[in-house]
Formats: C-alpha cells, structure tokens, sequence
C-alpha cells in the first residue's frame, strides 16, 4: 500500500513504524473473513482492512472524526487478522499508533473519560479490587441472577510450595487475577515445584496493556517499569524466566522490548525481560513432566486471542491436557474472540455479549465437564454466563495442594 505520511508523522518514529506496517498491506482483505467484528456487523469498517485504511487517512493527514473513533474502538485488538494475514502485516501495532493518534484529535465524552479513568484506577488497585468484590459478595443474593453471577466467588489465598531449587523462575502475579482466582498462580507454583522450579514471587503489579487498550501510553510505562524495577534483583540473581498465567499480560509483557525501546534507562532491561518471558504453556513443552490426577477427565479448551493469534502458542495446551489424559472437545470457530478482550467487555458490552453467546454454544456443544482456558480476561468473561464451570488449565494438572 502506497503511503504518503502528512509531515506531522514523517520522521517520528510513529510515523516510521506505521509506514512500514501499511507498506506490506496489499489489500486482499483476506483478514476481513477472520474479523469478529465484520462478521457481525458486516462493515467493511468494522473488519481489518477497513481499519487500516482509516487510520492511513489520518496519517496523510485527513480529520479524524467521531465515526473513525468509533469503528477503531470497535475493534478487540484480537489479532485474528494477523494469523490471516499472508504479508505479515502487523495490524496489532498499527491499531496502538492509530488510537493513540485518533484520540490525541477527537475529544472523548466527560463520561466516557469518567468511565476510563475509574477502570485505570481501580482495575491495578488490588486492595480496591478485593473490597469492590467483598461488597459485590456480600450484596449478590439480592442481584438479579444474570448480575450475581459475574460476580466470582471467594476464593482464599493458597499457599506456595516452599521447597528451595536451584532452577528459579519468576511467576507474574498480575493485578484481578491474584485477588479473584489466586488458586491458579498457586496451581502453576505447584507444578514447577513438581518439576524442581522454585517459582518466586515478586512486588509486581498489572502488566500495563490496560493502559494500551485505552491509548494511555504513561500507564502503560508506569506499570511496565514498575514491573521491571521489582524482577531485575531476582533475575540478576539467576531467575531464569518471568512466567505468565494469564495470556493478555504474557503478550504484553512479550512486547516490553518493543514498547520501551525509545527509553534510554529502560530499553535493554524490557528487550531482556520480554526476551525470557514464557507462558506457563511454554515451561511445560520444554519441561515436559507428568503430575498426579487431573481434576476433568473431559474438556472444551478456549484458546484466549492472545495465546493463538498475540503469541502464536496453537495445540501446546491441549498437547499438555492430553498428556495427562485429558480429553479435549472439538470447538467451532477456535479462532474467534470470546468478546472479553480486556476492558472490552465494559465498553463495548453489546458486541461483547454477542461474542460470548457464540463461543459458550461452541465450547458447550460437546458436553464436557468444564470450560477451560489460559487467560483471567476470558475465564472471569465466560464464567460470568457459562452453564459449566470455567477454570485455567494449569488448575486442572497441577498437582494436589
Ligand atoms: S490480509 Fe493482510 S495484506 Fe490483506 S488486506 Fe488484510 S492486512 Fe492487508
Ligand atoms: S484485531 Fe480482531 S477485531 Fe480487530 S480488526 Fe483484527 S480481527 Fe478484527
């Protein structure tokens, strides 16, 4: 695709970055037939391709407007398109450029901001999140059954294996997830241990993308270099991978490189960082090792977007349930976004509630015992209407407590 960048762009390294991106599209539209979005709201500005173009006019220099705002905001960030895509056209990227440039020009609604101020706020705030929950639990028997049930029920902070191993690698706590489900990080700590990794915990905090799927690049770094300050005395110390269990902070933490390689002080601690990042999928495929009784004998896995399409992790997980013989359920449409995709839930509810109707029909067609999956965004999303119940893999494996 042709570019002719206005000058606000040439030269900055934005502008750099998106050229080259829109450079390799050469507009097949082959993305369009993966896109969630296009499939459901059969706009050619609602799929990838159509993205694209929209955020090329603003970079040669059109208006951006409400309508462009709109269909970029439309977008799950799913990267569905990307695993289509024969040019290898980095749309996730782009789609970061275009927002953040989009934004910068058309003004949100005060209550817009409102709303995503209050999510920036809260949603890193573990201490916020676990009081909003115990006031959500304590009110839910008076909830109408549809809003009682997106709300998750307590469950206690587990203990860690504490047994000391030479192999030590860092589990990324995260910010909902520790406070919401802290079985799972608990699950994973237990199956490193069984297989002599001590997993060690560090003062961390949100990953950042929260920050990313808003625009907001100063959350984003606030969070990231939060993050790096509290894993660099272990990693100089000899840990030798920060493990993610949820595959949304995984990708994001992937990109760490990328996203700081501008800043001076923090470039080649987040290259490093980002370069021994591992989903807990990924410690398993080069450790593999069998542990104890699954907790299903027959499941329906969701591969979350950013597992598949973000890390082009694909069967890994399923190879792992298999190995502890676990039966996997065929699942229609695998490539599709279940609609939770980070705060899009809360923002775009209507297309979110779409999508989760078709994956749940999906993943329930087969009748298994539970739903499980490898990201909190998408367990906490589905777990908010699925007739079964939803739970990380790792949960499944790992040994007894
Ligand atoms: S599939 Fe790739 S090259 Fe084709 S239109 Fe989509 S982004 Fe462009
Ligand atoms: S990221 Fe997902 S929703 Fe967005 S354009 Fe690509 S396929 Fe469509």
């Amino acid at each position: 695709m042709q570019t002719h960048l206005s000058e606000a762009f040439v030269g900055t390294p934005q502008g750099e970055t998106a050229q080259a991106i829109l450079r390799k599209c050469v507009h097949c539209g082959f993305c369009t037939a993966t896109c969630p979005t296009y499939q459901l709201l059969g706009n050619e500005l609602d799929g990838p391709r159509g993205r694209i173009y929209l955020i090329k006019q603003v970079l040669e220099g059109d208006e951006a407007t409400k309508r462009t705002q709109l269909h970029l905001d439309r977008c799950l960030t799913c990267r569905s398109c990307e695993t289509t895509c024969p040019s290898g056209v980095e749309y996730g990227k782009l789609l970061d450029i275009g927002r953040a440039v989009v934004d910068r020009e058309v003004p949100r609604t005060m209550v817009a901001r409102l709303k995503r101020a209050a999510l920036k706020l809260a949603v890193p705030n573990t201490k916020l999140v676990g009081v909003m929950l115990w006031f959500a639990r304590s009110f839910k028997p008076l909830m109408p059954t549809n809003l009682a049930k997106k709300i998750p029920a307590y469950e206690p902070p587990k203990p860690w294996p504490s047994t000391q191993h030479s192999r030590r690698m860092i589990i990324h706590q995260g910010c909902i997830q520790r406070v919401a489900k802290p079985a799972i990080n608990a699950a994973a700590a237990r199956y490193l241990d069984a297989n002599s990794i001590s997993a060690v915990r560090t003062d961390d905090a949100c990953c950042g993308a929260l920050g990313l799927h808003m625009a907001d690049h100063a959350f984003f770094e606030r969070y990231a270099k939060r993050n790096i300050d509290a894993w660099w005395p272990e990693i100089e110390a000899g840990a030798e991978a920060i493990v993610s269990t949820a595959s949304g902070c995984g990708v994001t933490i992937k990109d760490y490189g990328y996203l700081l390689e501008a800043d001076p002080e923090y470039a080649h601690k987040a290259k490093r960082i980002a370069d021994m990042t591992i989903d807990i999928a990924e410690v398993f495929n080069a450790n593999a090792a069998s542990q104890g009784k699954a907790l299903y004998r027959k499941v329906a896995f969701q591969s979350p977007c950013t597992l598949q399409h973000g890390q082009k992790i694909v069967a890994t997980v399923e190879q792992i349930l298999h190995q502890h013989g676990v039966e996997t359920t065929p699942v229609a449409d695998a490539h599709l976004c279940c609609g939770s995709a980070g705060v899009y839930s809360l923002l775009q509810p209507k297309i979110s509630m779409q999508l989760l109707d078709d994956k749940l029909s999906a993943l329930q067609e087969h009748a298994p015992q539970c739903i499980v999956t490898a990201n909190i965004g998408c367990l906490m999303h589905m777990e908010s209407k699925a007739d079964l119940p939803v739970r990380h893999w790792i949960e499944v494996v790992a040994p007894p407590e």
